[in-house]
């Protein structure tokens, strides 16, 4: 550990047993963070598209039903959403115009499952579901994991679709360039990381993206990776990342926020250590947004990003259709 991030470390730890959740917190969250919540349900989940997800995943977490069950509920919207372009069958293609969606689950027994590089299947969220429950495998990529699919009935549908297409040719003939060098920027990716706590206090996740627009074949970022796009540990909580997997993976993000919460650290201090992990990492932070979300088992959670402009939806018993701006290390 870097000096800055040691001294970082243990102030913030230190200051995590001395304050109670609600003074570690700007005001947006106080209300969240001061809840007893250990047998309460919640959902969170990443950017605005998570609003609509987390109501989907609260119809399970209402009636009783099982974290995992939520979890991918919940993303199966944001995946079946035809106007969504960073996530499911509506995202966009890689550079030669074939759409390759990535995506994995975790539940509260750590069992988990993946898929990347999966073409042409409507719901990659529960092939990788199907990947943990049917098999001893954790990961199945590519042609292997649409045979797997094709195998178990998934539904099947063409990509990219019409617009999209559209969208990809006008941007191959103006970029003539980016089939040497993929273009990078923070607009062009999004990903809906979903992380519920059912009645029963268990906890689960799941990612799902159409990862980086027009990268390069064969890219897989850190989505479907258990320990960088999603981790779970029932006994501490979950945490789960979005924004340029490259640098998500260089330290195992969601994992380290996990291990970060192991040791005392409330999740909004945890995203934030990681985040600027990250930083301390990068020499070059040019275009270069991160961000995690976390929850921890007394049902606290956290939100933190590289840049402003990252947010993620909260469902509780309490308050619907909410979205939280998430605290961030500097602005675009
Ligand atoms: N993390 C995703 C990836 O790198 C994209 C995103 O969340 O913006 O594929």
């Amino acid at each position: 550990m870097k000096r800055r991030s040691f001294f970082k470390f243990s102030l913030a730890t230190a200051l995590t047993s001395l304050m109670k959740p609600e003074s570690i917190f700007g005001m947006q969250n106080h209300e969240i963070s001061t809840r007893e919540a250990k047998t309460e349900p919640v959902v969170i989940s990443t950017w605005s598209h998570g609003i609509e997800a987390n109501e989907e995943a609260w119809k399970v977490l209402e009636n009783n039903g099982k974290s995992l069950d939520a979890v991918e509920q919940g993303v199966k919207i944001t995946e079946a959403d035809l106007s969504n372009r960073s996530v499911g069958i509506g995202g966009r293609p890689d550079r030669d115009g074939h759409v390759t969606l990535d995506a994995c689950i975790m539940d509260e027994r750590s069992r988990c499952g993946a898929v990347a590089y999966l073409e042409g299947i409507q719901h990659p969220i529960s092939v990788a579901r199907a990947v943990m429950e049917k098999t001893q495998h954790v990961m199945l990529v590519g042609s292997g994991a649409k045979a797997f699919a094709l195998d178990y009935g998934f539904e099947t549908c063409k990509t990219p679709i019409k617009e999209v297409k559209k969208d990809w040719k006008a941007w191959k003939k103006e970029n003539k360039e980016a089939f040497e060098k993929p273009e990078i920027n923070h607009e062009n990716h999004d990903t809906i990381g979903m992380l519920a706590m059912d009645s029963f206090g268990n906890i689960s996740g799941s990612c799902t993206t159409s990862g980086w627009a027009y990268k390069l074949p064969g890219r897989v970022g850190d989505s479907p990776i258990i320990g960088a796009g999603l981790f779970v540990d029932n006994e501490i909580g979950g945490a789960c990342a979005t924004g340029m997997g490259e640098a998500i993976i260089r330290i195992a993000g969601s994992h380290t926020v996990v291990e970060l919460m192991r040791q005392g650290l409330h999740p909004q201090e945890a995203c934030k250590l990681a985040v600027e992990r990250i930083i301390d990492k990068h020499e070059n932070l040019e275009g270069l947004q991160c961000g995690f979300i976390a929850i921890n088992k007394m049902g606290q959670i956290g939100g933190f990003s590289v840049y402003n402009g990252f947010n993620y939806a909260v469902r509780t018993a309490n308050g619907k259709g909410k979205l939280f701006d998430a605290a961030f290390d500097r602005k675009w």
